[in-house]
């Protein structure tokens, strides 16, 4: 079966600085991948590259549709939601009109309502936070909420950008396990950058090695996790 994000021989650039050469990279319908690598490596990149938002090369196909040349707009309304970096949410904005935000495709006023209501589900802080402005939530309230913002384009790859970054044990614990569930429960694709690679290979099934811009190693999760040289020499364990 074909995979439902497949990428071939991408290179990206900042300006005349190349970050990454020629990358294969595929996500199996309904699985939790992970890139891993140390800082610098060029996750963040990849995932920027993906999503439009970086110059790059190579083809890029969501279920067999190219995105080549496309901008993110386009590559967000095919189904890509991304979660970047620092969260990316709009601070001076409540939450409610965050999460609205993210529903900006939606023109149905009532299936808006009820996707508002959905993320609340998910996150119930952010019900009782949900006039308050984001830029006043905790580290893990803001984290959920570029989540929910993210799942209100009801997408069907989610691009996660270092998900736990700074964020006390427990929360991580929390959001992960809403990864979790949307993943086996509702069977949405996820691929996800960590720093905590631990922790990324226990939600994924795949996983793939990035150094310096190009990928060194791609495998089951297992397969990472089992290999003492990779842990070794990549994920510092
Ligand atoms: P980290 O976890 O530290 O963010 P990363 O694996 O996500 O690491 P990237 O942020 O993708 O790595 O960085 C890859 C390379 O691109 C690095 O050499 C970095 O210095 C460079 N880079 C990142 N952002 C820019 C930018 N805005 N302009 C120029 N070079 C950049």
């Amino acid at each position: 079966m074909t995979p439902l994000l497949q990428v071939k021989k991408l290179s990206a650039s900042y300006g005349a600085i190349t970050v990454l050469h020629g990358i294969d990279l595929d996500v199996k319908r309904g699985s939790v991948t992970a890139l891993l690598g140390a800082n610098g490596a060029g996750k963040t990149s990849a995932l920027r590259a993906i999503c439009g938002l970086l110059t790059r090369k190579g083809s890029m196909e969501l279920d067999g549709r190219p995105l080549t040349g496309m901008g993110t707009e386009d590559i967000a309304r095919l189904g890509i939601s991304h979660v970047p970096d620092g969260r990316g949410t709009f601070t001076h904005l409540s939450v409610e009109d965050n999460l609205r935000l993210g529903g900006i495709f939606q023109k149905d006023k009532k299936q808006l309502a009820s996707d508002i209501e959905r993320m609340y589900e998910y996150f119930p802080i952010l019900k009782a936070r949900r006039l308050q402005q984001a830029g006043l939530l905790s580290g893990g309230e803001q984290q959920m909420l570029a989540v929910g913002r993210a799942l209100m384009s009801h997408p069907r790859l989610l691009l996660l950008d270092e998900p736990s970054f700074g964020l006390a044990p427990k929360v991580v614990a929390e959001i992960f396990a809403i990864f979790r569930q949307l993943n086996e429960k509702e069977g949405l694709s996820i691929l996800l950058v960590e720093q905590n690679a631990a922790l990324a290979l226990d939600i994924a099934q795949e996983a793939y090695l990035i150094e310096t811009g190009r990928i060194v190693f791609s495998g089951c999760a297992a397969s990472v996790q089992n290999n003492e040289d990779i842990r070794r020499a990549y994920l510092g364990g």
